[in-house]
């Protein structure tokens, strides 16, 4: 197997950031098409939103190479580690369904102002994993704030999502009660409805 050349400048990784976001970020930075850093890095991929629900033990190392990472911290940008439970509850299509007030400021700061969060991606979140902060329901590319209308029930949303980001650990009877109860209240709490891997991204 010939691995490609590492690229000459690596851009830093945001905290939780995707492998799409940060291999999108680089063909900005080279201004180039996706599909020609594709090329470059030795994936052969049109877009590079597959990656974080696919990646085979080839295009880690491939990608290794190329980005000055170890096939680890590749796979580790990517959705792999829920696939097993929490599949369903993963937005495909590479636009996100929350996002993080808080954490978009930041990364404008750090110069990484397109960066996505894998956690944007999640549907079962309600808080960010980074800073704690609620999420914001992302729908056309527009964010909205959280509704407040279902604050009695946060403390129980809270718990379910915690059960849920555990999911893996849990055995299987006690994982689906908890899925169940969580996207009971998920789908009554967002006003602009329920995230799930098949929602429909019309203006993407
Ligand atoms: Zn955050």
């Amino acid at each position: 197997m010939i691995l490609p050349d590492p690229l000459p400048l690596v851009l830093e990784e945001a905290p939780d950031e995707s492998l799409s976001s940060w291999l999108n970020r680089h063909a900005e930075f080279y201004g180039i098409a996706p599909s020609a850093l594709s090329h470059r890095v030795g994936i052969g991929r049109l877009a590079f939103a597959g990656l974080d629900h696919r990646l085979n033990e080839s295009e880690a190392r491939t990608l290794a190479s190329a980005m000055r990472r170890s096939p680890t911290s590749i796979s580790n940008m990517t959705h792999l580690q829920h696939q097993d439970r929490l599949m369903a509850m993963i937005g495909r299509g590479g636009e996100p369904v929350h996002a993080c007030s808080e954490c978009r400021q930041r990364n404008r700061r750090d110069n990484q102002a397109t960066a996505t969060m894998k956690s944007w991606s999640h549907g079962w979140r309600i808080t960010c994993p980074l800073c704690g902060s609620r999420l914001q329901d992302v729908d056309g590319g527009k964010a909205y704030p959280p509704a407040d209308a279902f604050e009695h029930l946060w403390d129980e949303a809270w718990r379910g999502e915690e059960l849920i980001a555990n999911i893996d650990l849990l055995p299987a009877d006690r994982a689906a009660l908890g899925a169940v109860a969580f996207v009971a209240f998920a789908s009554v709490a967002r006003p602009h409805g329920y995230p799930t891997a098949n929602r429909a991204r019309q203006s993407a």
